[in-house]
């Protein structure tokens, strides 16, 4: 992954033009840090062996949109608040970060034609199902991270860790 969070590495220069089809195996988004890559809150990574174990099927496109974002590593937990904003626990508001950041995502899935996502469960950024309640309590409640929901609204199908762990499976024909 580039130093940007997207899956740009610096070795990388075959980057398909915007739109070409995917050659081999289908391209499909990954969270990284379900990938191993120290990219999380507090350094750390949320490997899921389940996840990564679809590269047999699937050419995986990692990206941190955190990161890509412009976030460091570690940096301040964030909740998506009742307004919709992205606050922090002590009240910074980092939503434009949130929101550079999944217009990256887009921007990389639209560049490498993915054919989905499958993203970490319960993230601010990339949960597509729930999401802690803005309280920093632990509360969650139904809802989409602001990556996860920026890639639905053009159409990706967005899977978490848990329904790929679950033999829910990203579709390789979209
Ligand atoms: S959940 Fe998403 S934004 Fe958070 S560390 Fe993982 S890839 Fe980055």
């Amino acid at each position: 992954m580039g130093a940007d969070g997207t899956g740009f590495g610096e070795s990388d220069t075959a980057v398909p033009a915007p739109g070409s089809p995917p050659a081999g195996k289908p391209a499909l988004l990954v969270s990284a840090c379900l990938l191993g890559v120290d990219c999380n809150y507090r350094q750390g990574h949320s490997l899921r062996r389940s996840v990564a174990d679809l590269a047999e099927n699937f050419d995986l496109v990692p990206v941190c949109p955190e990161v890509a974002g412009g976030l460091p590593v570690p940096r301040p937990a964030a909740e998506i608040s009742g307004d919709g904003r992205v606050l922090t626990a002590d009240g910074r508001d980092v939503t434009d970060a949130y929101r550079v950041g999944a217009r990256k995502a887009v921007e990389l899935a639209n560049e490498r034609g993915v054919v989905g996502a499958v993203l970490k469960a319960r993230s601010p950024s990339c949960g597509p199902h729930d999401v802690y309640d803005g309280t920093h309590s632990g509360t969650l409640v139904q809802g989409q991270g602001v990556t996860a929901a920026a890639l639905g609204a053009v159409g990706y199908r967005v899977l978490d860790e848990d329904d790929v762990a679950n033999g829910r499976l990203p579709d390789p024909d979209r």
